[in-house]
């Protein structure tokens, strides 16, 4: 088991509903030690990567993709979700389902802040079904910038997001993928990775 899986098992609280709650150390309080080698350990996997920007969305993505740049010396930006329906000229706009709250979210980030000649990495925390993905890649894409990479926390490999962006050809790496995961008996199985 590596560091993640480790803290995932002692400290990860699994919910009906396929929803694993992770608020004691990712996303309502933070471990900054982990999110130190969680930072350490997208810089060793995307090392062959010349990555000059980190995207992630709000909110839980932030302090993860903070601590990230730090490994990479490299600025974040996060689209922020919005519920305005005009926002078109200066943005960049994607629809994004929420899989937690069920409801749908423009993102948007500003032109000013993606461009061209950006090589960028997307880091969240979770993927389930991988619409804040398919919002942020297309973010990307309009902007004419290049997905060198995505960096994920938690993956949860029995829904469908992780085969969906791997088909389309991108380099996805997740630190922690769960294979199964029961909320009767608390257990969780993780895919074994050779990293
Ligand atoms: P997706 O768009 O891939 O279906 O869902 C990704 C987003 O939903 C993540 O950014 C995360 O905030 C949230 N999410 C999905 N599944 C879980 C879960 O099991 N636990 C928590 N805490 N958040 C989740």
């Amino acid at each position: 088991m590596n560091f993640l899986e480790e803290r995932i098992k002692k400290d990860g609280i699994v919910k009906e509903g396929n929803v694993l709650k992770v608020d004691s150390f990712l996303n309502h309080q933070m471990d900054i030690e982990l999110f130190e080698q969680i930072g350490e350990e997208f810089k060793r996997r995307f090392a062959d990567k010349n990555i000059n920007k980190i995207l992630t969305i709000e909110a839980s993505g932030i302090g993860i993709a903070c601590i990230t740049a730090r490994y990479f010396n490299v600025p974040v930006v996060f689209a922020k979700k919005s519920k305005s329906i005009n926002l078109e000229g200066e943005m960049y706009v994607a629809e994004v389902e929420s899989f937690t709250h069920k409801c749908k979210n423009q993102v948007i980030v500003s032109k000013k802040f993606l461009n061209p000649e950006d090589h960028v990495l997307i880091i969240d925390d979770f993927l389930a079904n991988g619409c804040a993905l398919q919002g942020l890649i297309s973010i990307v894409n309009e902007a004419g910038a290049s997905v060198e990479g995505i960096g994920i926390v938690i993956e949860k490999g029995f829904q469908t997001g992780g085969q969906t962006i791997r088909n389309l050809g991108y380099r996805l790496e997740s630190l922690a993928i769960i294979d199964a995961m029961d909320a009767a008996d608390g257990n969780i199985v993780f895919r074994r990775q050779e990293k």
